[in-house]
């Protein structure tokens, strides 16, 4: 099988333009205007939220138009649905509380710092003394 080739896909937006961002399309020069979009004038829809196969954290947000993640809870960047804003998305944009840990590594006292994923509950931290990275 041929490796994934993330560099040579085609925009999301024009077939002919080859992506350059690694289909990063937050950011992506080539995308319309969010009111351009095909659902951009669509009044606001509640996001739909999936679940990781473990099931835990708060999910993914899902775009309910298009259904492609939106990698926003205000407006889909695929298609321009807006989305209203709820607790949910509320708690979901909120910063994760800092939690801290013993290194494993150099076997500092809390030396490892960092926090949960919303969305799967992962723990993503930094070891302040010996500069390792955790992921669980
Ligand atoms: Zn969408
Ligand atoms: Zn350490």
């Amino acid at each position: 099988m041929k490796p994934f080739d993330v560099t040579n896909w085609p925009c999301h937006w024009h077939n002919d333009v080859v992506c350059h961002s690694g289909q990063m399309c937050d950011g992506c020069e080539h995308q319309p205007a969010p009111e351009d979009k095909q659902n951009g004038k669509a009044p606001p829809v509640p996001l739909k939220w999936e679940s990781d196969y473990m099931g835990r954290g708060m999910g993914f947000p899902i775009c309910p138009a298009c259904g492609d993640m939106p990698y926003s809870t205000e407006r889909c960047i695929f298609c321009g649905q807006p989305f209203i804003q709820d607790e949910r998305t509320k708690a979901y944009n909120e910063p994760p509380e800092v939690e801290r840990y013993d290194c494993l590594v150099c076997g500092g006292k809390g030396t490892v710092v960092g926090g949960r994923s919303k969305s799967n509950d992962h723990f993503h931290g930094i070891c302040e003394a010996c500069g390792c990275r955790v992921l669980e």
